[in-house]
């Protein structure tokens, strides 16, 4: 066999950075349910505390030791490895939480006095965040809308008299629940283009709705890609987790924040994050094949006046240039408008009999839900109208069911309506 042989991720789901010998042989990782490690010696325990806090550079071959579960823990160091071969990054920091993942990277890269740029919808946790917690502490942001040109963006940007301080671009595509795009290559251009010698303007991506399969953000200029790891990661709705990739500098930012808040994954949580990794690849190309289903079925129906979804975008919208250019598949998500309102919206959901009524996404069950009254509730109703979450808005997430199943459910609910 060539030793020039570069093995893909899904093949390294099972083993990568994970030695047996070091557990009794042990084919599968341990949980290493300890909130302390034992040092061989003094000297040894004063070596970890040296690189855990940046005393010192790592000498030639010199490990980071493990020290308290806080800073570090095999669990969670094995996760972080097998996540960032996904991205092609140089490491990741893994999280409780999609948010705590967010927010950590906002409090990081942000200032008192710092302007953020997001696209808009984002998620509704992390507009909350921007819009509540952010202004409080004197960041400022200015938002843009999938569609808007590199031009408008900046006269937006400028109005505000503070260009000048832009230290962010905060970047959530496709926008839940709609699947509206953005051009990431402009968002690098925007960032770009305020960026100096001695200040870099910082990239971030949500990348949860399409990642880590579909979309590489940092291949895009991003400089670091989100997640809510509860979703396609972790894809059995059993878990809550976050994560974040980049380059080792900004990773090193993040992990060390991390460490003062204290909001890491657990060793639980990453090792079923682990087990989850062994089958991403099947379970989200399966969850698209049948999504592609889905929509073509959703699309021809009298009951639907419209389809979001990736694989529906027209050959001749400007959209479709910047879906190929972005994505290598339309992803599992999909959104469409009933004929009608809430209560017809309400009467088709309450019909459903193999799919789930439930929030979230990316799992091996289908989730079906109501925008308008549901994830995107505390929504600006003005905002809602202009972003298109309408009360005959219903989102779906499709699962690994068989997709005459998941058509067969659709088809008796719509019935009802
Ligand atoms: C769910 C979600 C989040 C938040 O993640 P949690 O794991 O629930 O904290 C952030 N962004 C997107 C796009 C999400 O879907």
């Amino acid at each position: 066999m060539s030793t020039q042989h570069k093995l893909r991720p899904e093949s390294l789901m099972m083993s990568y950075g994970y030695k047996p010998e070091l557990s009794e042989g042990a084919v599968k990782s341990p949980i290493f349910m300890t909130s302390t490690f034992v040092f061989k010696s003094a000297e040894e325990g004063k070596a970890f505390f040296e690189l855990a806090y940046g005393l010192r550079e790592k000498d030639e071959g010199e490990e980071p030791g493990l020290i308290y579960s806080r800073i570090n823990n095999p669990d969670l160091e094995i996760l972080e490895n097998r996540l960032a071969l996904w991205e092609q990054a140089d490491d990741c920091a893994v999280f409780e939480s999609g948010m705590s993942a967010i927010t950590t990277v906002l409090l990081e890269f942000l200032s008192p006095g710092d302007v953020l740029l997001h696209s808009a919808p984002v998620y509704g946790g992390t507009d909350h965040f921007i819009h509540y917690f952010l202004k409080k502490i004197g960041v400022e942001s200015v938002c843009f809308k999938a569609g808007m040109k590199k031009d408008e963006i900046i006269d937006k940007l400028e109005a505000t008299g503070k260009a000048d301080r832009l230290a962010m671009i905060y970047v959530e595509t496709p926008a839940n629940p709609t699947n509206t795009i953005i051009d990431l290559q402009m968002c690098r251009e925007i960032a770009d283009h305020y960026g100096t010698t001695d200040k870099h303007v910082y990239m971030a991506v949500d990348n949860t709705y399409m990642g880590p399969l579909w979309q590489h953000p940092l291949q895009h200029g991003a400089d670091m890609v989100l997640y809510s790891a509860t979703k396609y990661l972790g894809g059995h709705s059993d878990l809550i987790a976050g994560a974040c990739t980049g380059s080792a500098e900004v990773i090193k930012r993040v992990k060390t924040l991390r460490t003062f808040l204290g909001n890491m994954a657990s060793p639980h949580t990453g090792w079923l994050l682990m087990r989850s990794l062994e089958t991403l690849k099947i379970r989200m190309e399966q969850q698209c094949r049948s999504a592609q289903e889905v929509a073509r079925y959703l699309s021809t129906h009298p009951k639907i006046k419209s389809v979001y979804y990736l694989g529906l975008i027209p050959e001749s919208s400007p959209a479709w240039k910047i879906y190929q250019r972005q994505y290598s598949a339309p992803g599992a998500m999909m959104s469409f408008e009933i004929d009608g309102g809430e209560k017809e919206a309400f009467r088709f959901l309450n019909g459903l009999r193999l799919m789930k009524l439930a929030v979230s996404l990316g799992s091996t069950e289908s989730l079906v839900e109501h925008p308008a009254t549901m994830t995107h509730a505390g929504v600006d109703p003005e905002h809602r109208r202009e972003f298109g979450i309408t009360e005959s808005l219903v989102r779906i997430s499709v699962g690994v069911e068989h997709h005459e199943d998941i058509i067969w459910d659709l088809k008796q609910a719509l019935e009802l309506v």
